[in-house]
């Protein structure tokens, strides 16, 4: 299965994925892996506590003391005033996890929205994955507006699930996080996760845009009804072409904007913390994502209940729904 996601990858991922390669996960033993794990931990703990002590670089000169940390909050203030230095240690401190959440198919499906592998997602006996294509729209436009259109309004009746609520509140309490999910729904942004810290990689459902130029809208306000009325195909305002969905469909390219906030986000520095939740990771991008983001001694923790091409990597591996296991995860990464 790696092989062949490997395969599929662009080659500059293929070293990161090795990083980890001391450890031959197919051949360990449950004794040698459990060593290999104590002994990981406890390095990954050693190397995380350096790399916290460095993450405050302060210094005294002319009167004054100065922090510079790497995420860019250079503070420095006048000597003296034990309020004060509490104070910006505090900020310091707080700003020293970074995490990455990564979420799939599997963190909606909890919320009644079905996935696109096996007989459960299938459409009018089609399997979705058929559907979600340029050649699909191309060639049978008006089904594929019917299943977009049925899919919308699954998704404004579902409600957000506990994974939902959990992936939320590390947003709204975390300095510095992002969440890139996979999902085309708003069940993270209808559970409370800001706008500013999240990435819909492949674009949002409720968005209808031009098929051939720029011009497009999101509509989800517009409501049930209209969705129901609108059995007419949209035409572009602009040029007249044929609007379709603003997903991203099998084969296209992932979104330029959405990107280059991922490679911001990367580019700032490690992560403390990855958590990949819900997702088969079959998207070489994904798997690269995740370990450039634990590249340095950041824990990358899956939430998946089967085996995934990541899993090999994870340093931590929780085989639960992620409604299950996220509450309980996201509340031990808040007290800690
Ligand atoms: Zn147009």
């Amino acid at each position: 299965m790696l092989d062949a996601v490997a395969r599929s990858a662009p080659k500059f991922l293929k070293s990161q994925w090795h990083h980890r390669s001391s450890y031959a996960p197919d051949t360990a033993t449950d004794g040698d892996r459990k060593e290999h794990d104590n002994a990981k931990h406890q390095t990954e703990r050693a190397l995380h506590d350096r790399r916290r002590d460095e993450h405050c670089d302060s210094s005294d000169h002319a009167g004054q003391r100065s922090i510079n940390c790497p995420q860019q909050h250079f503070l420095n203030w006048r000597t003296g005033g034990q309020q004060v230095i509490l104070e910006i240690v505090a900020l310091c401190g707080s700003c020293v996890v970074r995490f990455l959440v990564i979420t799939g198919a599997g963190v909606s499906a909890e919320s009644g929205i079905p996935t696109f592998r096996g007989k459960d997602g299938y459409w009018r006996n089609i399997d979705p994955a058929k559907l979600a294509t340029p050649e699909a729209f191309a060639r049978d436009p008006r089904l594929v507006w019917e299943w977009y259109r049925e899919r919308r309004l699954q998704i404004r009746n579902a409600q957000p699930n506990g994974a939902h609520r959990a992936i939320a509140k590390l947003a709204q309490q975390s300095r510095d996080l992002l969440l890139i999910t996979q999902n085309v729904d708003d069940l993270h942004a209808r559970a409370g996760a800001p706008a500013e810290k999240m990435v819909q990689i492949h674009g949002d459902i409720f968005v209808t845009r031009c098929s051939r130029c720029e011009f497009g809208w999101r509509d989800y306000a517009q409501g049930q009804e209209q969705e129901n009325r609108d059995a007419q195909l949209p035409r572009c305002a602009e040029c007249g072409a044929l609007m379709r969905p603003g997903v991203v469909w099998f084969g296209e390219q992932l979104p330029w904007n959405e990107l280059q906030q991922v490679e911001s986000y990367l580019q700032q520095g490690p992560c403390d913390y990855v958590v990949v939740a819900g997702t088969t990771a079959t998207f070489g991008y994904v798997i690269d994502w995740a370990l450039r983001a634990s590249r340095s001694s950041g824990e990358l923790i899956e939430v998946n209940p089967e085996e995934t091409p990541l899993s090999q990597f994870a340093t931590r591996l929780l085989r639960e729904r992620a409604a299950v296991a996220l509450p309980r995860l996201v509340k031990q990464l808040i007290d800690q």
